[in-house]
């Protein structure tokens, strides 16, 4: 099962901060990638560092064509899901999103209409408001059943030893990430 998140809407003066942590979100909760409709190198940059520090294959693409990705993932047989909190309530349709190659799909300022059309589903994290972040970490921790909070990365240049208290880090290779 591939999953890849798309970020629509992105404004890069207002939203470089909640983009970054949608990013940051799908990379720490098993999603492999995030695609981004908008030219904003920084957050990608921003990513990358993270993945190089911390290990894993998150990948980042930037200045996409959000249609097109769509067109490309239902061409391949995956399924586009938009996160949006007047879709059908997450429990009554995992079940649905299981086993399938997703593009989940979440939002930052009002999103075009005709998306809620595109989708294969439109899903909410419960039918009120609240953030992205929130929405996507929620539903990528029910599909995997929380089984995500166990996952290695590997490759990074450091590793966290899980402490009581304090901060333990080991290095695992030469320091050779950007600043
Ligand atoms: N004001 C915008 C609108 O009217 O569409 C929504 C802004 S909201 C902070 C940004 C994104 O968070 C939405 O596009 C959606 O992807 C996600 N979101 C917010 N609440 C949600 C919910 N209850 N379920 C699923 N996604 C949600």
């Amino acid at each position: 099962m591939t999953v890849v998140v798309l970020r629509i809407g992105h404004r890069p003066a207002r939203d470089m901060r909640i983009t970054t942590h949608v990013g940051m979100t799908a990379r720490a909760l098993g999603a492999d990638g995030m695609l981004l409709a908008a030219d904003d190198p920084k957050i990608k940059e921003s990513i990358d560092k993270v993945v190089c520090r911390w290990g894993g294959d998150f990948f980042v693409k930037i200045d996409v064509d959000w249609k097109k990705e769509i067109g490309r993932w239902k061409e391949s047989g995956g399924m586009v899901v938009h996160l949006t909190m007047y879709g059908l309530n997450l429990p009554d349709a995992i079940g649905e999103m299981r086993g399938r190659d997703l593009l989940i799909i979440v939002g930052a300022e009002k999103v075009p209409a005709s998306l809620y059309n595109l989708a294969d589903l439109n899903i909410a994290v419960g039918n009120q408001p609240h953030s992205e972040v929130a929405a996507l970490a929620l539903v990528l921790d029910h599909l995997q059943d929380g089984k995500e909070l166990y996952r290695d990365f590997t490759g990074g240049e450091r590793k966290i030893v899980p402490t009581r208290s304090g901060k333990q880090v080991k290095r695992t290779a030469i320091e050779s990430c950007l600043r």
